[in-house]
C-alpha cells in the first residue's frame, strides 16, 4: 500500500511531485536545520485519489493519526487538549505554486474549551479569541462554504460600534462576542453547529483543500499558467506557531532578491501582532522588513542569516514566509521565488558571476516568454505625462487602458476589445477572471508581495499596487486622487509598473532598452541589457536549431538579420499582390484568352522580381525560402455579397466589367476554399503563374549575383499532398531555372522544396521526398486538417470551451499539438530522411516562435525553425535551452 503520509523529517526538495513545493521544501529545511515548527504531508497521491473516488484512500485515517500521535508527542500537548492545546494549520502546497488559489485554516483544535485553556497558557485571553475568531471564519469560508463576506462584515460591524477600523483595537471580550456572532453565522448558513471536535475539524479541512484543487478560480489559474489539471495538491499539517501573541510577535514575508527587478538587498514586508494570511491579503498596511531590524535586532539577525543560507543552498532567490513568536523566529514556507522577466535575466548573471551558477544554468533560468516581456514597449519619459499618483512597481511593463472597479466590468469591456485597467483597493482570488482580462492592475493597498503583485508578476501583467494617495471607491465606480481628482469609470489611465507612475490620460510608448539591443543600437552599460546580450550569446554557442524569419520584404528581411535570423523560412508571395497590384491579379482571373493571361502575368513578373531582387540583397548570403502563390483566387477578387448588390442596384446599368467580374467570384466561389482550390493546385491548374514566379525569382537571382552578391533562394511549393502534384511542378521549374543557368545541379544551385501542411503529405513523406530537397512544415495548415477545423473561424467559436473541458490545454495554432499534429511530423520528419539523408527540414507555421514548439523542434531533429521577426530571438534563446535540455548541445 502506498505511503499516504510524510514527516517534515522524511522529505526533501525534489519531492515536489508527491509533497507538493510547499511540503518539499518544509521538509528541506527541516533537514537543513532550520526552525520549522514539526508537522507532516498528506501527499499529492491520496489527493488523486480522492478527487477521482470522492474520499480519501484506505489507511488515510489511521496513519494520519499515527503522525498525529508522534506530532504531539513532540510537542508534548495534544490536539485541542482543554488545558493546553495543541494547534495545528492545515495548508494546501500542490507542485506548482498556486498562490492565494487554495485554502488555509489556521488554529485548528479550538473549541469552546480549548480557548480557555490556550488564554491561559499563553497569559493573553485576546489573543485566544482572535485566534477562535479565525479559525470559525476561515473554517466557515473554506470548509463549509460560507460566503467570506458574512465573516468581514461582522468584524467591520464590531469595529465600527468600537470606532475603530484597526483591528488591533478590539479586546478580548469584542473578540469572544464576534466568536459567538462567528457561530451564529454558521448555524444559519451551513445547517449545522461548528464542529468542536479537533479531530473532526482536522478531516473536514483536510478535505476542504483536496476539493479546492476543483474550485473555480484555481481551475481558472491553472489554464493561465497552463499547469496540468491532474496533479492534485499535497495538505501539509503543522504545529501552529503564533504571530499574533501580541507587539513581540509577527508575521512577514521576505525575498532574498528584489522579484522586481532582481536587485541584491532586503525586501518583504513584515506586520506586527498578525497572523497568516494578514501580509499578502492587505488588510493592514505592512511595514517594510529593513524596519524589522528595529524592533527586534535578534529575530532580523537570524533571518538574514537564514536567507543567506537559503539562497546559497538553493541557488537561486528564494522567497520565504516566516513567524515571529515572542521573539522566535520561525520558517513557515520557502520556494525558489516567481519574479518578473528582468528580475529573472538579472538574477541569473548575478547568480553566474557570484559562481553559484554556471551559464548554461544561466540559460535554462530564464525564458522566451520572459524575453518576449522584455520586448513590450515602455512609455516615453519626454511625453508630456500628468502623474497622479504613485504606488509601487509591484510588476513592470507600460498598460494603458479604462479604469474598471470589478472583475466582472473588466471581462466585459475586455471581452468587447477594449483595454481596461482594474481598479481595487486590494485584490483577492476571486479577482482572477479581471486581471487576465485587464492590460494592467492598479491597487491602494498591499506591498509587492500582495496578492495583486504576486499574481501579477506571475501572469507577467503590469502592476502597480498600495498607491496609498488613492482613494478606491468601487460601489461608486471612481477613485479620488489626493489632490481631489475624481476619476471615473470609463477614463483612461496609463500605469507604470517599473516605476509605480500612476499617469491620466494615454501615455505615449516607446520600444524596450532589449528591442534597441536587438536592432543594434543598445546600451550595453544598462544591466539588464547586459544580461540579456550575455544569455543570448551563450544560447546561440550551444543551440543546433537554425532560426530563421518568415519575412515578405526587404523591410521584415533587414530586421530579421538584425534579430539574428539566418535567413528566411517562408516569403508569402501572396501579400505581393496586394494594393494596387490586386488589379493585375484580377486581370488574369478575368483574362479570357491565352494572349490577356500572357499580358496579366507579363505584367506583374517585374514587380516580383524586384520584390525578390530586395529581399535577396537583404538577406545575402543567407537562405530564402520564397513560397509560390497559396491562396485561393477568390482572395483577390471582390466579396460576393456586396459585389452582388452593386451588379443588382445597378440594373440594366451595370458596368460590364462588373458583370464578368461577378461571374469569376461566382466560380471561384467555394464552400471551404481552405480545402479548395489553393497551393499547387493553383500552380496546376492556371497556366503560366507559378512558371511566371519561378522565373521572376531566377532573373532576381541572376541580376544579384551580376551584381557581385550572393543570393540563396530555395522555391517552396504549397499544399502538396502527392508526390505527382510537386513532380509535375518541379519539372517545369527546373526548366525555368536551367534556361537561366541555375539548374539544381549546377553550383550553388537554387533548392526546390515543398511544405509538408497537408495530413496526406506527412503520411507519403517518404515518396514526395524523391521530388523534394528541403521539407518546410506549414503547421498552421497541418494543424487546421490534422483537426478537421478551420483556424479562421474556430477560435471565436469553440475554443474556449474547449479549453474548459481540458479537450487541450492551449490552443493547437498556438503551441504544436505534440501527439496529433506532432506524431505526422515525426513521421515526415523520419521517412523524409530515410529517402533522402541530406533533407533539410524546417517550421514556418506559427508553432515556429512557441517556446514549447521550438523543443519539440529540436527533439524531432529539424535543422531551423522560421517565425516572425521579433519573436527570433525567442526562438534562438528556446533553441538554446532546447539543446542543454536535451544535452546536445553544439558545444559539448
Ligand atoms: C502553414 O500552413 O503553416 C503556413 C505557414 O502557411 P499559411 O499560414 O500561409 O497557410
Ligand atoms: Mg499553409
Amino acid at each position: 500500500m502506498p505511503k499516504y503520509v510524510y514527516d517534515f523529517t522524511e522529505g526533501n526538495k525534489d519531492l515536489k511531485d508527491l509533497l507538493g513545493g510547499k511540503g518539499a521544501n518544509l521538509a528541506e529545511m527541516t533537514n537543513l536545520g532550520l526552525p520549522v515548527p514539526p508537522g507532516f504531508t498528506i501527499t499529492t497521491e491520496a489527493c488523486r485519489h480522492y478527487l477521482e473516488h470522492g474520499g480519501v484512500p484506505d489507511g488515510l485515517d489511521t496513519e494520519i493519526a499515527d503522525q498525529l500521535a508522534r506530532l504531539e508527542e513532540r510537542m508534548g500537548k495534544r490536539l485541542g487538549q482543554a488545558d493546553d492545546p495543541l494547534l495545528v494549520s492545515v495548508r494546501s502546497g500542490a507542485k506548482f505554486s498556486m498562490p492565494g488559489m487554495m485554502e488555509t485554516v489556521l488554529n485548528i483544535g479550538l473549541n469552546d474549551e480549548s480557548v480557555q485553556g490556550l488564554a491561559r497558557q499563553s497569559g493573553n485571553e485576546r489573543f485566544a479569541w482572535d485566534s477562535y475568531r479565525r479559525l470559525i471564519q476561515m473554517f466557515g469560508k473554506t470548509v463549509l462554504g460560507i460566503e467570506g463576506d458574512l465573516f468581514e462584515d461582522a468584524l467591520e460591524a464590531v469595529k465600527a460600534a468600537k470606532g475603530t477600523e484597526d483591528d488591533l483595537d478590539l479586546d478580548a471580550g469584542d473578540l469572544q462576542k464576534l466568536v459567538g456572532t462567528y457561530k451564529e453565522i454558521v448555524r444559519a448558513h451551513a445547517g449545522r453547529e461548528f464542529p468542536g471536535d479537533p479531530r473532526e475539524q482536522m478531516d473536514l479541512a483536510v478535505k476542504a483543500v483536496f476539493d479546492s484543487w476543483n474550485a473555480p478560480r484555481a481551475v481558472l489559474y491553472r489554464r493561465q499558467e497552463r499547469i496540468p489539471v491532474d496533479l492534485g495538491t499535497a495538505v501539509n499539517v503543522c504545529a501552529m506557531v503564533f504571530g499574533n501573541l501580541g507587539m513581540d510577535s509577527g508575521t512577514g514575508v521576505a525575498f532574498t532578491r528584489d522579484p522586481g527587478s532582481g536587485q541584491q538587498g532586503v525586501y518583504g514586508d513584515y506586520l506586527s501582532n498578525a497572523q497568516g494570511e494578514d501580509v499578502v491579503a492587505g488588510i493592514r498596511n505592512t511595514m517594510p522588513l529593513q524596519e524589522l531590524e528595529s524592533i527586534d535586532a535578534p529575530s532580523y539577525a537570524r533571518l538574514m542569516e537564514i536567507m543567506e543560507i537559503l539562497e546559497n543552498h538553493y541557488r537561486d532567490l528564494c522567497d520565504i514566509e516566516f513567524t515571529i513568536e515572542r521573539g522566535k523566529l520561525w520558517m513557515l514556507q520557502t520556494r525558489v521565488g516567481k519574479r518578473t522577466a528582468g528580475a529573472a535575466f538579472r538574477i541569473a548573471m548575478q547568480l553566474a558571476d557570484q559562481g553559484l551558477i554556471d551559464l548554461d544554468e544561466a540559460v535554462m533560468r530564464v525564458t522566451g516568454g520572459q524575453l518576449a516581456q522584455l520586448m513590450f514597449p515602455r512609455f516615453d519619459d519626454s511625453a508630456a505625462t500628468r502623474q497622479i499618483a504613485k504606488g509601487m512597481n509591484a510588476s513592470p511593463g507600460a498598460a494603458v487602458g479604462k479604469v474598471v472597479f470589478s472583475s466582472a466590468r473588466a471581462k466585459e469591456l475586455a471581452d468587447r476589445g477594449e483595454d481596461v485597467i482594474l481598479v481595487r483597493r486590494e485584490t483577492n482570488p476571486d479577482d482572477l477572471v479581471g486581471m487576465i482580462a485587464a492590460q494592467g492592475i492598479l491597487t491602494s493597498r498591499g506591498g509587492k508581495t500582495s496578492h495583486a503583485a504576486v499574481v501579477a508578476r506571475g501572469m507577467g501583467k503590469t502592476c502597480v499596487c498600495g498607491a496609498e494617495d488613492l482613494d478606491v471607491d468601487v460601489e461608486a465606480g471612481r477613485f479620488t486622487t489626493h489632490e481631489g481628482l475624481v476619476v471615473a469609470e470609463g477614463e483612461v489611465v496609463s500605469i507604470d509598473g517599473s516605476t509605480g507612475a500612476v499617469y491620466l490620460g494615454e501615455v505615449p510608448v516607446v520600444p524596450s532598452a532589449v528591442v534597441e539591443y536587438f536592432e543594434g543600437s543598445g546600451d550595453l552599460s544598462d544591466d539588464l541589457v547586459q544580461a540579456v546580450h550575455r544569455i543570448m550569446e551563450r544560447a546561440d554557442s550551444v543551440r543546433r536549431l537554425g532560426v530563421r524569419a518568415n519575412a515578405d520584404n526587404a523591410e521584415d528581411a533587414a530586421r530579421a538579420r538584425r534579430f539574428g535570423g539566418q535567413g528566411i523560412g517562408l516569403c508569402r508571395t501572396e501579400h505581393m499582390f496586394l494594393g494596387d497590384r490586386r488589379q493585375l491579379v484580377e486581370d488574369l482571373i478575368l483574362a479570357e484568352s491565352a494572349g490577356e493571361r500572357q499580358a496579366a502575368l507579363d505584367a506583374l513578373e517585374p514587380l516580383q522580381r524586384s520584390d525578390f531582387i530586395e529581399i535577396f540583397t537583404a538577406m545575402d548570403g543567407l537562405p530564402v525560402t520564397i513560397r509560390l502563390i497559396d491562396p485561393p483566387l477568390h482572395e483577390f477578387l471582390p466579396n460576393l455579397t456586396e459585389l452582388s448588390v452593386k451588379v443588382a442596384l445597378a440594373g440594366d446599368d451595370a458596368d460590364p466589367k462588373d458583370l464578368r467580374l461577378l461571374a469569376a467570384v461566382k466560380r471561384l466561389h467555394e464552400q471551404n476554399p481552405m480545402l479548395g482550390l489553393r497551393g499547387v493546385r493553383l500552380g496546376l491548374v492556371i497556366p503560366g503563374l507559378f512558371a511566371m514566379q519561378v522565373r521572376a525569382i531566377a532573373e532576381a537571382v541572376v541580376a544579384r549575383r551580376a551584381a557581385g552578391g550572393d543570393p540563396r533562394a530555395e522555391i517552396m511549393i504549397p499544399l502538396v499532398g502527392a508526390v505527382q502534384e510537386l513532380e509535375a511542378v518541379r519539372d517545369e521549374a527546373v526548366a525555368i531555372l536551367r534556361a537561366n543557368g541555375i539548374g539544381p545541379d549546377g553550383e550553388s544551385p537554387v533548392l526546390i522544396g515543398t511544405m509538408i501542411e497537408v495530413p496526406r503529405a506527412a503520411l507519403t513523406a517518404g515518396q514526395i521526398a524523391e521530388a523534394a530537397e528541403f521539407f518546410s512544415f506549414g503547421t498552421n495548415d497541418l494543424t487546421q486538417m490534422t483537426w478537421g477545423f478551420s483556424r479562421d473561424d474556430v477560435e471565436a467559436s469553440f475554443f474556449s470551451r474547449y479549453l474548459e473541458l481540458g479537450v487541450f490545454g492551449v490552443s493547437p495554432f498556438e503551441s504544436l499539438d505534440r501527439d496529433g499534429v506532432g506524431r505526422l511530423v515525426r513521421i515526415a520528419a523520419e521517412e523524409g530522411r530515410k529517402t533522402r539523408p541530406d533533407l533539410k527540414l524546417g517550421i514556418c507555421g506559427e508553432h515556429g516562435g512557441d517556446p514549447d514548439s521550438v523543443h519539440f523542434c529540436h527533439e524531432t531533429g529539424l535543422d531551423y525553425v522560421s517565425c516572425s521577426p521579433f519573436r527570433i530571438p525567442v526562438a534562438r534563446l528556446e533553441a538554446g535551452r532546447a539543446a542543454l535540455t536535451c544535452g546536445d548541445s553544439d558545444t559539448r
